[in-house]
Formats: structure tokens, C-alpha cells, sequence
């Protein structure tokens, strides 16, 4: 394939020497999801579901450990557990143990799977961090966003720069190897020195993984309010797709592979990746268990969902009732139409070999025209039996997708 770019294509040379010298953990087993649904206070960007009332923690533990005896996960075996939220370190260390010695106690979770935590600086102390590494935990994902104080308070973490820090800090020293820090860009009037100053500072700290996110506009949030009343206005779209090239330029530079569309793995000395082996399970569909108000789970084709309250979450698991608020199974189109949309995320694209065993479809023979057009507009690459949006194609994940599935041509809007 030959690419007018000479910038984009070393970069896609890059990542294909790297595909062919590293194995992703593919792994079959299942994945556990914990929900914790608190916060300290609701960041004005944020649409997941939690609560800022505390005083619930208590009640909200004690159904938490009783759904996992209430849930059927027969014939499941899992390999890595995810304890998120909502902010899980309100929870302290012997809380946290808990949660961790339930998993083990109800579930067939193996002895070396990947247990994640997830830290807001501001939430937890030196102490607290040892305890949890005490408890089992083995992963940490901090969420940094930013270490610069004028961004913070735009997005309305409760954390200072100082506090970011110190988490980080506080993390090495209590003997965690497997730190992962969540970064936000794409803030309004954001230049790429800005943002290149945070990510600069992150590899400081030398972390196995990264995960930057594009600040979105969720409906319902303060900061969809403001958008619409014309207080904030976003970023530019040539700017925010400017600020994801440097992204990856500067991340690939750095040894960091880009294995999905907003997350990075460090490459070690042996070339082991430090993906997040549970969120590969969501990005290539291996069944996963999800506990907790909000909570989805994926198994059998079957999806459904926890209520997205407290309130009644509790309550149903107190009458000794499943909290499920919805379920769907999935058509053989939708799970085609997921196949192509998470398979497309992926750095690694869409494994046609896959696509054939699952649907009995030649996957470059069905959509032959599209592939082509995308190849010659160089947003799409086909490499053996993969097909992967190349990095321009990358900023146009959603639309390029429809056009697998209405065969419409691709928008001009920024998607990342
Ligand atoms: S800490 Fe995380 S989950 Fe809680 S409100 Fe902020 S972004 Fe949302």
C-alpha cells in the first residue's frame, strides 16, 4: 500500500513491524466489572452513573457482596477483575479486600489475573494505597486527566495538580508495577504545547499504560449546559484532530503502542504490552460479568444491564431479586455491525479469518467496493487478514463504520 504521506507512513510501518513482533493477550476466559457508583463530587464533563451521597457506602457493600452470590456465572472462568466507577477508592483497604476476597470466593477467578483499581488523586492516601496493594490488587488506573491546575478546574476534578502528583507518587512507592494514568484533551483553546507539556510529564513517571481521552459534550452534563448557552466553545475540529496526531506521534516516539483508538501500552525491553487485558475483553467480545448499579454484562450473545440506581439496586438485592434492568440478545446483524465497530477501534482492525468463522462471510469479499474507496482516500489499511483504519481513518471511527453498515459517505466531523 503506498501512502501520499510520508509522516503517515512511517508511523503505519511502525505499527505494523510492532504487530508482527508483539502478541496481544487475547484471551478467552471472562471478565469481572465492578461498579462503584460514588463520587466526592460529579465532574462537569461526566455522564456515568454515580452519586455523591457517601453515607449509602455502607448498605451499597453489603448488596454488592450478596449479588455475587445471587448472580449465575456457571461454566465462566475469569482472568482479570476491574473494580471502576465512579471514584472505588472512597472505599478503604479493608473494603476494598473484601470486595476482592468476595471475587475469589464467588467466582472462578484465577490465581494470576489482572485486578484493577481505579484511583482518583484526592481519594487516597499513602497508607491506603499500600492496603490496597495488600488486598490483591495488582493494576492501578489514575485519573490524572491533567497536571495543569487552569484544566482541572475547568473540568471540575476536585484534585490539584500537587494531589495528581502525589497519587503517582504515592502508588510507586507502595510497590505497584502496573500503573495506568487516564488523560482528557481537546479542551477549549488547548494548543498542542499544552498539551504535549501533560504527556511529557506523564512519561516522567514512566507509566505501563495511557489512556487519553477527547473531552466529548455529553447531554446533561454542566458542560453541555454551557456549550449550549455559548459560555464554553469547543475546540476546533482540525485542532482536536491536530492534538490526536501529536498524540500518537509523540506516544509512538515515546514507545508506546497504540492499540486502540484512546489507549496506549507500554512496550517493555522483552516487547511484553501492558494493554488492559479487561478492556481488550469489551473491544473483541469475550463474555463479561458486570456488578453494581449501571453494570453491563455480555454473555451467550445476551446482554442486559443493571438499574441505574442506588435506591433500587439495593433494594432488589435486599428481596433477594437480580438488580437487571434490561436485557437484549443480539441479532446475527448486531453482532456483525459490533464485530466491525470495535474491530475497526482496534489498532489491529478487523480480523477477517474471525469475521468468516463467526458469519460464514468473506469480510473483504462483502464490502469490496467500501474497502477500496477507503483504501484510496487512505483511511483504511488491509494488512493480511486485517483490515484497520489507518490513522487518518482513525478521526472518522463512527462515520467510517456507518458506511459498512448504510453505505453512506463519511462526515467531516471529528470522531475519536
Ligand atoms: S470522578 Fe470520574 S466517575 Fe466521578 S464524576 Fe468525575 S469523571 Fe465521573
Amino acid at each position: 500500500m503506498r501512502l501520499r504521506n510520508p509522516t503517515l507512513q512511517r508511523r503505519v510501518l511502525t505499527q505494523r513491524t510492532l504487530r508482527i513482533k508483539m502478541n496481544l493477550p487475547y484471551s478467552q476466559n471472562a471478565g469481572l466489572y465492578i461498579h462503584i457508583p460514588f463520587c466526592v463530587k460529579k465532574c462537569a464533563y461526566c455522564d456515568f452513573y454515580s452519586v455523591t451521597d457517601l453515607a449509602l457506602k455502607p448498605r451499597f457493600l453489603k448488596a454488592l457482596l450478596r449479588e455475587m452470590e445471587l448472580v449465575s456465572h456457571e461454566g465462566l472462568c475469569f482472568d482479570t477483575l476491574y473494580i471502576g466507577g465512579g471514584t472505588p477508592s472512597v472505599y478503604d483497604s479493608n473494603e476494598i479486600s473484601q470486595i476482592v476476597t468476595a471475587t475469589f470466593r464467588n467466582f472462578d477467578l484465577l490465581p494470576q489475573s489482572e485486578i484493577t483499581l481505579e484511583v482518583n488523586p484526592g481519594t487516597a492516601t499513602k497508607d491506603q494505597l499500600k492496603g490496597y496493594r495488600a488486598a490483591g490488587i495488582n493494576r492501578l488506573n489514575i485519573g490524572v486527566q491533567s497536571f495543569q491546575q487552569k484544566n482541572l478546574d475547568f473540568l471540575g476534578r476536585i484534585h490539584t495538580v500537587n494531589e495528581a502528583h502525589a497519587a503517582i507518587q504515592d502508588a510507586n512507592h507502595a510497590g505497584f508495577k502496573n500503573i495506568g494514568l487516564d488523560f482528557i484533551y481537546g479542551l477549549p483553546e488547548q494548543s498542542k504545547p499544552d498539551w504535549l507539556q501533560d504527556l511529557e510529564r506523564a512519561l516522567e513517571y514512566d507509566p505501563t499504560h495511557l489512556s487519553c481521552y477527547m473531552l466529548t459534550y455529553e447531554n446533561g452534563t454542566p458542560l453541555h449546559r454551557r456549550l449550549q448557552a455559548g459560555q464554553v466553545q469547543a475546540l476546533a475540529d482540525d485542532n482536536v484532530r491536530a492534538l490526536f496526531e501529536t498524540t500518537i506521534d509523540f506516544l509512538e516516539d515515546h514507545k508506546y503502542f497504540q492499540y486502540e483508538i484512546s489507549n496506549f501500552a507500554k512496550i517493555g525491553e522483552d516487547k511484553e504490552t501492558h494493554v488492559s487485558r479487561h478492556n481488550l475483553k469489551y473491544w473483541t467480545l469475550v463474555p463479561y460479568i458486570g456488578l453494581g448499579p449501571s453494570a453491563h454484562s455480555f454473555i451467550e450473545q445476551q446482554r442486559y444491564w443493571n438499574v441505574s440506581s442506588v435506591g433500587p439496586y439495593t433494594e432488589a438485592i435486599e428481596s433477594d431479586n437480580l438488580p437487571v434492568s434490561e436485557k437484549e440478545v443480539l441479532s446475527l446483524e448486531q453482532q456483525m455491525i459490533e464485530t466491525i465497530y470495535l474491530g475497526l477501534r482496534m489498532t489491529i482492525g478487523i480480523d477477517s479469518v474471525g469475521f468468516k468463522e463467526k458469519f460464514g462471510i468473506n469480510f473483504f469479499e462483502k464490502f469490496k467496493e467500501i474497502i477500496s474507496d477507503l483504501e484510496k482516500r487512505n483511511y483504511i489499511k488491509v494488512i493480511k487478514n486485517h483490515c484497520a483504519l489507518t490513522q487518518q481513518g482513525r478521526a472518522f471511527l463512527d462515520s467510517i463504520t456507518s458506511m459498512f453498515i448504510t453505505q453512506d459517505e463519511p462526515t467531516t466531523e471529528v470522531e475519536i
